[in-house]
């Protein structure tokens, strides 16, 4: 048993909300117990200069940002004014590079989708979530293209979901909160598409190691988790 009581293999409580602010095509609230983000995605009808250089340039791009509020956290974390520090960069290109897996770039022609993830309360898990909240703020920006783009060949070829696994007192355990991350002996963020492929794995035992058998157990929570959370996901964009 969990310290909030939940299972190995349990999920915290996730609520999303579709359209939370007006403005942005695609804007999503999302949490995981007390993880809570918004989540905006909207679309920019140019190129960045050096994509733009391209001779492909009739390809569009997909690039996020990712920023902690300064109360999101305790104690509060320094907002970032000039330079944006490296565990915000690292995430952020995570969030990119995984959200940049579902996207036929060629169908959404040359235009910028950005996603950015604002962090209202950090309580672990805030990089995952993320990802899967941007699945839905994608979906939802995209929609709004309409006649823009073919009605052939769909722009998203497939759902987007990411969930932490880790591994605490020797037991694998699902979707950890900031108490279960900052004490575990291994922590794992994973991330994978609507067919059960891997887009990416961030595995770490800090100071410590792990087997190849714990590797494979913690792959198939996460594998267990993505499944729930892809369920939610639709569910969220049918309501
Ligand atoms: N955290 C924090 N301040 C920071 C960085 C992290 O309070 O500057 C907390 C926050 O709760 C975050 C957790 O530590 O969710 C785990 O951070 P990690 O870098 O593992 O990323 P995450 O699990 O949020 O993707």
């Amino acid at each position: 048993m969990r310290h909030d009581g939940r299972q190995p293999d349990e999920l915290r409580p996730i609520r999303i909300q579709r359209q939370f602010t007006k403005v942005a095509p695609g804007s999503v609230l999302i949490s995981a117990g007390d993880t809570t983000l918004l989540v905006t995605a909207s679309i920019d009808e140019t190129l960045p200069p050096w994509k733009a250089a391209d001779p492909a340039a009739q390809k569009g791009w997909l690039t996020a940002e990712y920023c902690m509020l300064p109360g999101s956290t305790s104690p509060r974390k320094r907002r970032e004014r000039e330079k944006v520090d490296g565990r915000s960069t690292e995430i952020q290109r995570l969030i990119g590079r995984s959200l940049r897996a579902c996207v036929d770039f060629e169908t959404l022609g040359p235009r910028t989708i950005m996603i950015d993830v604002e962090v209202l309360q950090a309580d672990g898990g805030t990089r995952t979530l993320g990802i899967t909240g941007g699945y839905i703020a994608l979906c939802d920006a995209i929609a709004t293209l309409g006649d823009k783009v073919s009605k052939d060949r769909p722009v998203l070829t497939t759902s987007i979901a990411a969930v932490s696994v880790g591994i605490s007192h020797g037991t694998p355990i699902l979707d950890l909160d900031y108490i279960e991350d900052s004490q575990a002996e291994v922590d794992l963020n994973v991330v994978m598409t609507g067919s059960g492929e891997f887009i990416e794995i961030q595995g770490t035992a800090e100071g410590r190691s792990f087997t190849r058998a714990q590797l494979d157990q913690q792959l198939a929570l996460a594998e267990k988790g993505i499944r729930q959370l892809m369920e939610l996901q639709q569910a969220a964009l049918k309501g």
